[in-house]
């Protein structure tokens, strides 16, 4: 298929500015509404820019759609299918890991993150900041669990956290090169983003937007998905075992309130029983509890240092498409196996 006549031209004098980081998982419907929006917007901001998408594991038709945007937008759309779905941290990694650009600026594929915005980010960039934050000035398109949910995490990581994790930015945002280089030094598996982009730190501002709501099909990060990546998304292997402590522990605590507010009740109305019995075993349940809650918060640790001491990778490339310019150097996977059987 060769280009359409109005394709952008790419200009390859020069190197890229402005890398776009998208993640998609399951979002068939949503692939050429985000290319015929952004596409125009990048072009109007007139910096040589690159679109790195991940494909994240997807089930339905992504990856050809990802596929037929690189021959219809010849060096400007890269692709790294991921070999299976690794979560939108890992999937932006990758991202992270095959950018090019001066800047880069991951966005969401389904448009909830208006592209419009990027000018005003470049902007902020040009003035000389390295991190430009975009921040939700109303949530109202998510549902009012949503917004909760969201107040509540961000009141509570504001308070135990180390680092200023500022509310209602989400990982759309534009970072410098240098901050993307101190971003790669961070070796840990468990990337929860938003506090490792907090922790790097660099001279940041912000400007605010409307978050839209989404072009097509629905959201991938649902109840379950939102409490683990709160919990920085270890459900898998054998972290569970472990956890399940810290929910009997308090379990057993709140059984031992409960029963010792009866216990009190009762000798204050009907008089002593046998003396000292109910004093020891409402202490006695309610250590227990506390002594499993302990062991259930230091079980959620030696998860984490598990997972960190495995040292697995944080995703694995099944495959590159429109990469070439960029990856000349590297062989694809896929053409050295092909070798490998034609030699055979
Ligand atoms: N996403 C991903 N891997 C996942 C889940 C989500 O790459 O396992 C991508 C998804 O395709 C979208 C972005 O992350 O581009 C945000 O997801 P979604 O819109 O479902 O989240 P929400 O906006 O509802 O928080
Ligand atoms: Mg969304």
């Amino acid at each position: 298929m060769s280009p359409r006549p109005d394709a952008p031209r790419l200009d390859v004098r020069g190197p890229i500015e402005l890398s776009l980081l998208v993640p998609f998982y399951n979002e068939e419907a949503a692939v050429p509404l985000f290319f015929d929006r952004v596409v125009p917007v990048m072009e109007a901001i007139g910096l040589r820019y690159e679109i790195v998408c991940v494909n994240d594991g997807s089930r339905d038709g992504t990856l050809a759609m990802l596929a037929a945007a690189v021959t219809r937008y010849p060096g400007l759309v890269r692709v790294i299918d991921l070999s299976r779905n690794f979560g939108k941290e890992a999937a932006l990694t990758a991202a992270i890991d095959h950018a090019s650009g001066r800047a880069v600026i991951p966005i969401d594929a389904d448009l909830q993150d208006p592209p419009e915005v990027i000018a005003d980010l470049v902007a902020r960039w040009r003035e000389g900041y390295e991190v430009v934050l975009a921040v939700r000035a109303d949530r109202s398109s998510d549902s009012w669990f949503k917004r909760k949910t969201a107040d509540w995490f961000y009141a509570c990581i504001g308070r135990i956290s180390e680092v200023d994790i500022p509310a209602n930015a989400g990982d759309f945002r534009l970072m410098d090169r240098c901050v993307i280089e101190a971003m790669q030094r961070l070796p840990e598996r468990a990337r929860f983003m938003k506090g490792m982009f907090a922790w790097v730190g660099f001279r940041t501002t912000t400007v605010s937007y409307i978050r839209a709501p989404r072009s097509a099909g629905t959201t991938k990060l649902r109840f379950w998905r939102l409490w683990n990546f709160a919990l920085e998304g270890i459900v898998s292997f054998s972290s569970l075992p472990l956890r399940i402590w810290s929910y009997l522990g308090f379990a057993i605590a709140l059984a031992a309130v409960v029963y010792m507010s009866v216990v009190v009740a009762k000798t204050l109305i009907y008089g002593v029983e046998v003396p000292g019995y109910a004093s020891l075993l409402t202490v006695l349940l309610l250590s227990s509890g506390l002594n499993m809650i302990g062991l259930g918060i230091i079980g959620e640790y030696v998860a984490r240092i598990f997972v960190e001491v495995k040292a697995r990778p944080v995703y694995l490339v099944r495959d590159r498409i429109g990469m070439e310019a960029a990856e000349s150097a590297k062989p694809e996977p896929r053409t050295e196996a092909a070798i490998r059987l034609a030699a055979e």
